[in-house]
């Protein structure tokens, strides 16, 4: 990322937020196309490597054994399964495959089949993303070796409203695993999810917190809650939708080169919504019918929005050329030792 870039206040971010839809919508879209083209979409898979039983307390999850959503907890997937699937994804279309697995952090036992993992979807020609939970210094170090291209680790909300929504870790055990990610050299996913009972400060907020990283997230998913019967969120408000899009567009300004992906929660959205949204600068989505445990429009539905809109899907490795420069010199930085990854 340029030197230059912008640090932002929570009065500024909250200006852009506030000021009338059709200013920031156009605002949003005009730096949208100054680092994108606009009609081009990221599309990635996501897989559940390892389902449920997870000994945190997030409110809003599924997978937590705290909670009684009548998921019930599966093994760590083996390698060869995974791999079956990503071939299947990538003769589908996606670029990028994101392997999730519901843990507080990955145990030194379960370190080899992760590596293979990463090993063995790279050699598929695919980006790749792991959601793991909490990682150490080493353990980036593992999985950068490994070649992981992207680790996802939400901040979920704002630093204010995060203790409402989990208890059994800290807004600053995010910041830290975040840092330990990026000082490997894996780029950053990291975004949020709205509908957790949180106000427009704590929205505008988090995107502070997000932009403001030392690098800011090259990925950064918004999702709209889908509320699950059995956690505490189940009976949450949902958020209005124009909300919603103010918090996409406002995201796109604030981060104008990264990926901003409209993650979960579009079953419950109209074609229109997702228009907004995309015209807003978002320019990713989760293709599948699952997203871990939740359901996704079905790939049918979302290439005919596609055709609809005349949006195309991008190729894999479709970076801005300054992102993966900033990779390869924070490899180095961590590491001179390291392989270089390209
Ligand atoms: S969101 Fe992740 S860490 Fe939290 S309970 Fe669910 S699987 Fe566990």
């Amino acid at each position: 990322m340029p030197h230059s870039r912008k640090i932002w206040t929570a009065a500024e971010a909250r200006a852009l937020f506030d000021q009338p839809l059709m200013d920031l919508l156009f605002q949003a879209q005009t730096v949208h196309r100054q680092h994108f083209d606009p009609n081009r979409i990221q599309l990635s898979r996501l897989l559940s490597i390892k389902t449920g039983g997870c000994p945190e307390d997030c409110s809003y999850c599924s997978q937590s054994a705290r909670h009684d959503s009548g998921l019930s907890a599966s093994k760590l997937m083996e390698v060869q399964r995974v791999l079956a699937e990503a071939r299947r994804a990538r003769d589908a279309g996606a670029t990028r495959y994101c392997m999730g697995a519901a843990w507080r952090s990955p145990k030194p036992r379960d370190m080899p089949q992760i590596v293979a993992m990463i090993e063995g979807v790279k050699a598929l020609g695919m980006e790749t993303c792991m959601t793991l939970g909490m990682l150490d210094a080493d353990q980036s170090r593992q999985l950068a070796e490994a070649g992981l291209d992207y680790y996802n680790h939400n901040i979920d909300t704002s630093e204010a409203h995060y203790a409402k929504v989990i208890t059994t870790r800290s807004f600053a055990d995010r910041i830290d695993t975040l840092e330990n990610v990026r000082q490997a050299g894996i780029k950053v996913c990291s975004g949020g999810i709205l509908g957790l009972g949180e106000g427009a400060q704590d929205r505008v907020d988090m995107l502070v917190t997000l932009a403001n990283l030392p690098s800011p997230p090259d990925s950064v998913p918004i999702n709209m809650l889908i509320p699950v019967a059995g956690t505490p969120l189940a009976d949450a408000a949902p958020i209005d939708p124009i909300d919603f899009v103010r918090t996409i567009a406002t995201a796109r300004i604030m981060m104008p080169q990264s990926h901003v992906r409209l993650s979960a929660g579009r079953t419950a959205m109209s074609d229109e919504m997702q228009a907004m949204c995309f015209f807003a600068g978002a320019n990713s989505i989760f293709v599948g019918d699952t997203l871990l445990t939740k359901d996704n429009p079905e790939e049918e539905s979302d290439m005919r929005l596609f055709s609809k809109l005349g949006l195309q899907p991008m190729v894999a490795h479709e970076h801005h050329p300054e992102a993966d420069e900033v990779r390869r010199a924070a490899l180095l930085a961590a590491d001179p030792a390291i392989p270089v990854l390209r």
